[in-house]
């Protein structure tokens, strides 16, 4: 491999007219609004961990901004996964569609309900699954017996279908939504990275039984670690709240617990500053969007490298920018890697696939060419809302 000096100078250089010099991290939060406020008054009252009306609040604002008749706040957008997959059914034994391109905790959600994740490749415009190619991937190991979808290879149910919203560009939810449905799937959206997107003007994470958030640090906004379940089943809903809070029946003393449940309740503490956070989301996400502008003009003079944009009928966060380097330039990567992060621009390649984790090595899959040849090419570059403000 010989590396284009001249050629990543020039990226570098259209970077930086964007970031500017110096050290710039990939995704920073930014604390501009009543976070201070929320935060004192939440030490103040002395309710800081169980018990507290932030939670209350961010569950009821959460809601009202995606659509969702309901909102469930806990610990980590992970533990809202694996919640969402136990209430689908999903147990021992089963199998559950996720992408091989994806975070690992899609994939280590379904193993924590000792079910195996079933590799799903994913398509160029949406870096989201192929509809398309599972649907023969599906119709060649599978068949419906019953009102449940077997893969003959293995024997085992495959009980969920869970997409993701890669980098906040929604993924194929009308199709997605169809192939559920032909092969009696659960859907149950990763929507970890996508709030403030939306599919067809609907907020993403409301189109399965359950969709998934994550407020973690490096998300668009934070309650330094935190998640929600989505659902417009309020059953659904009452269960979750139960299941994630010790699954302890109300009672004025007693401590009796129905079912094995888990200590995922979200802290009052960092509700508070959720809810703070929510109140800036508008403001963050047209800072995200002026970037992506920024981006365009500054990258779209380079060629070999094309600047990831929203699916046609979406509306995406912009959560994190993605460049993709065309085949010419895919041996230029790691230089580039190396280049950037040395001049302190920030950037990333794509997540190791989960199908080459020693954990996932042998699970089963659909033909991954996609995302292999994907993971080559894509990159993110800075990201965080503040450089957006500093453009515009
Ligand atoms: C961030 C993320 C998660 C997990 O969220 P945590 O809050 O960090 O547990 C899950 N899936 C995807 C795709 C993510 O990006």
């Amino acid at each position: 491999m010989k590396v284009d000096t001249p050629w990543i100078e020039d990226f570098v250089d259209a970077l930086s007219q964007v970031t500017g010099q110096g050290e710039v991290p990939l995704h920073v939060p930014e604390f501009s609004g009543n976070e201070w406020t929320y935060l004192k008054d939440c030490l103040d009252s002395t309710f800081v961990s169980s018990v507290g009306q932030y939670v209350d609040q961010f569950e009821v604002e959460l809601a009202k901004f995606t659509g969702a008749k309901y909102a469930v706040a806990v610990v980590n957008g992970t533990a809202a996964l694996h919640v969402a997959l136990e209430l689908s059914g999903v147990q021992g034994n089963d199998e559950v569609l996720v992408p091989t391109m994806t975070f690992v905790a899609t994939a280590n959600a379904v193993r924590y309900c000792g079910a195996t994740p079933h590799f799903v490749d994913c398509e160029t415009s949406t870096l989201g699954m192929d509809v398309e190619r599972l649907r023969l991937h599906l119709e060649r190991i599978s068949e419906i017996r019953g009102d449940q979808c077997v893969n003959r290879q293995t024997g085992r149910v495959i009980r969920a279908i869970v997409p993701m919203h890669t980098f906040g560009h929604p993924s194929d939810l009308n199709g997605l939504v169809k192939l559920a449905h032909e092969f009696k799937l659960v859907l149950i959206e990763d929507a970890a990275e996508a709030l403030g997107s939306f599919y067809q003007g609907t907020h993403v994470g409301v189109f399965g039984r359950f969709g998934v958030l994550s407020f973690n640090g490096n998300k668009t906004i934070t309650t330094g670690g935190g998640g929600a379940l989505l659902t417009n089943d309020e059953r659904l809903a009452k269960h979750a709240k139960h299941l994630t809070t010790t699954a302890k029946r109300v009672h004025p003393w007693e401590y009796f617990h129905d079912e094995v449940g888990y200590n995922y309740r979200m802290p009052n503490i960092n509700a508070a500053l959720g809810c703070a956070q929510l109140e800036q989301l508008p403001k963050l996400l047209i800072e995200k969007r002026n970037l992506y502008e920024q981006y365009k003009k500054s990258l779209g003079k380079l060629n070999g490298v094309t600047l990831l944009n929203e699916p046609e009928g979406c509306r995406s966060n912009y959560w994190l920018q993605t460049i993709m380097l065309s085949e010419g330039r895919q041996d230029q990567l790691t230089a580039l890697l190396e280049f950037t992060n040395k001049k302190g621009q920030m950037t990333r390649p794509i997540w190791n696939l989960l199908h080459t984790l020693p954990s996932y090595s042998n699970a089963p899959r659909m033909d991954l060419r996609c995302a292999q040849d994907m993971a080559k090419s894509l990159l993110n570059i800075p990201s965080s809302a503040v450089l957006g403000r500093v453009a515009c």
